[in-house]
């Protein structure tokens, strides 16, 4: 349909009524006329990766229109094999409209049904390509991806610092100075690792039914770092979903006295009931949700009351729309959500643009105390972390952009950089 045409369709005085019919031709007309409100049209011309390697292997994605705008994205930890289920998403993109996020999320989540789309790869590779999109839509736009979401209900977002790879040792002088780290760092909210594969008290290096002497260690590292951490940072604690039901049930009772932020997937979260027994057998909260995908993930866990807080990751459950859908459904249960989060400044970001505007937002996980030069120097802003917690940028998108330098050092051997994809 050429131009004139559209402009001719525009003034005709048959337009409202085949508006409502939604005839697409008509939809394009009125795009396309000249109205107040200028909406900008674009079309999605190709679509780069980078991996990298820091907090284990995440992918960069980059998504290219034809006004020169440029989307980024990241993804995380189901990572492997995104690269090339990008590239098959590059496919369905082409010529698209990019601000018309949801119609391309649904597009190829519903291609690949028979291909994984419920969860996983396939969707953290989706994950990346809608979190680009959304930077698209802000920059053409000019408004924060959060005003795009709702709007913010909050002027910062809480960050809580993992305490990375330190193990806390009950009385080491290492332990000790990184606990005093995060706490100089600002943070109002810490993590640490009690799941130990390497505790002397383990008899079997396939099955995780804590010994007792595996649980005194658990309770001496929660003991040593609630004591030595100063009162008012919250402590979470971290499982990895590794236990069997009745050693979760046992480490839940001995956490109570210590009043966690969570105890965190004391079982695997595949079966959802045995996560809900845990929980009715303890006053401490129960956080899971890391390696759940879509909604579709997340109904049962919430229907079944099986956890106090949900901890998707939006980097990789489904992207920033999914991951707002994940929110609004928690809040009707009343349940909070604390995003866990491992990725570079572009994705903490992406993520902080989600809980700008969800009212059940708690705290965002932080993971990268061990790679600090590399956080500062990832995106041309520097560090997006102030005091323990990131203040929401009024700049359009996602609100940072990466510092190819800095970014680059961390790139994985022998994979392209935002290079062109081969035909084929
Ligand atoms: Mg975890």
């Amino acid at each position: 349909m050429n131009h004139l045409t559209r402009r001719s369709l525009v003034k005709s005085s048959f337009m409202p009524l085949a508006g409502m019919m939604g005839l697409p031709s008509i939809s394009e007309a009125a795009q396309t006329a000249g109205s107040p409100y200028r909406r900008p049209k674009l079309r999605i011309t190709e679509v780069r990766t980078a991996e990298v390697r820091v907090h284990g292997y995440q992918v960069h994605v980059r998504v290219y229109t034809d006004q020169g705008i440029i989307g980024q994205g990241e993804t995380t930890d189901a990572s492997e094999g995104n690269v090339p289920l990008i590239r098959s998403f590059a496919r369905m993109l082409m010529g698209q409209d990019p601000l018309n996020v949801e119609a391309a999320f649904e597009r190829i989540r519903t291609a690949g049904i028979f291909a994984g789309a419920q969860s996983g790869q396939y969707v953290t590779a989706l994950t990346g390509v809608e979190t680009a999109l959304w930077d698209i839509a802000g920059k053409a736009l000019g408004l924060p991806v959060y005003q795009l979401l709702g709007g913010r209900v909050r002027d910062r977002v809480r960050v809580y610092c993992d305490s990375g790879a330190r193990e806390m040792i009950p009385g080491n002088e290492r332990s000790k100075a990184r606990i005093q780290e995060i706490h100089d760092l600002g943070f109002t909210a810490m993590k640490i690792d009690i799941d130990d594969a390497g505790d002397p008290a383990r008899f079997d290096r396939v099955n995780w039914t804590a010994s007792n002497g595996e649980i005194e260690h658990m309770v001496a590292k929660v003991a040593f770092t609630r004591e030595t951490c100063p009162k008012n940072i919250d402590l979470a604690v971290d499982m990895h979903g590794r236990y069997d039901a009745g050693t979760a049930k046992r480490v839940a009772r001995e956490m109570e006295p210590f009043k966690l932020l969570w105890l965190e997937e004391p079982v695997p979260p595949e079966n959802i009931d045995a996560m809900r027994d845990v929980r009715a057998s303890t006053s401490t909260p129960i956080c899971c949700g890391e390696n759940i995908f879509l909604r579709h993930g997340f109904r049962e866990l919430l229907e079944k009351r099986a956890v106090d807080i949900v901890m998707p990751d939006f980097q990789k459950c489904g992207g920033l729309l999914e991951s707002r859908k994940i929110a609004d459904m928690a809040h009707t249960y009343y349940v909070p959500v604390a995003p866990h989060a491992v990725t570079s400044p572009i994705g903490m970001m992406a993520t902080a643009q989600v809980c700008a505007a969800i009212p059940n937002f708690l705290v965002q996980e932080w993971h990268w105390i061990d790679s600090q030069d590399l956080w500062r120097n990832w995106v041309k802003e520097g560090e997006i972390i102030q005091k323990g917690f990131i203040p929401l940028p009024e700049r359009p998108g996602i609100g940072v952009e990466m510092n190819e330098e800095g970014a680059r050092k961390a790139q994985v051997p022998g994979t392209p950089w935002f290079e062109a994809a081969g035909r084929g």
